[in-house]
């Protein structure tokens, strides 16, 4: 079966040098055609470790090698992000407060939270607050009680 260069679409003669592209184009070259010099053509012709590629084979194969390194740096990306967003969902607040794993005066940090010793009314709890803090002279001030799980809140 005949065939045909690659590069010159001419006949190649049993007595041309040829080489096979181990490219995806698989085509045959006349090596006068893509500049193989002799010495190359003998080593890739008794060396099974040695291919030839065309130039345009290799710029495909280029692309597929960066578009690996590409798809594995987002793979790497994307399990970063992965951890991250397990972190957030395993330490984040709301989580545990929708999760109701802990206290109200665990979740919320922006309040102060008066655990009584006894169970008492939150109007005493407050009364009792406002005798003992004096409000007036913190920076902070008690402008709302509610009778929660863990005692009066003062927000
Ligand atoms: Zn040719
Ligand atoms: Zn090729």
């Amino acid at each position: 079966m005949s065939s045909i260069c690659s590069r010159c679409n001419k006949q190649i003669q049993p007595k041309d040098m040829v080489v096979v592209c181990s490219g995806i184009c698989k085509g045959k070259y006349h090596t006068s055609c893509v500049d193989l010099s002799h010495q190359n053509y003998t080593a890739i012709k008794e060396c099974g470790n040695i291919k030839y590629f065309c130039n345009g084979s290799l710029s495909i194969l280029d692309f597929c090698m960066n578009m690996q390194r590409e798809m594995n740096a987002l793979k790497d990306l994307m399990n970063q992000k992965l951890i991250e967003f397990q972190k957030v969902i395993s330490t984040n607040s709301y989580t545990n407060l929708v999760a109701k794993r802990r206290s109200y005066a665990e979740v919320t940090e922006d309040v102060v939270v008066i655990k009584p010793k006894t169970n008492q009314e939150s109007s005493l709890t407050k009364s009792e607050l406002r005798k003992q803090l004096n409000p007036s002279a913190l920076e902070v001030g008690i402008t709302g009680m509610k009778s929660v799980k863990d005692g009066g809140r003062v927000a």
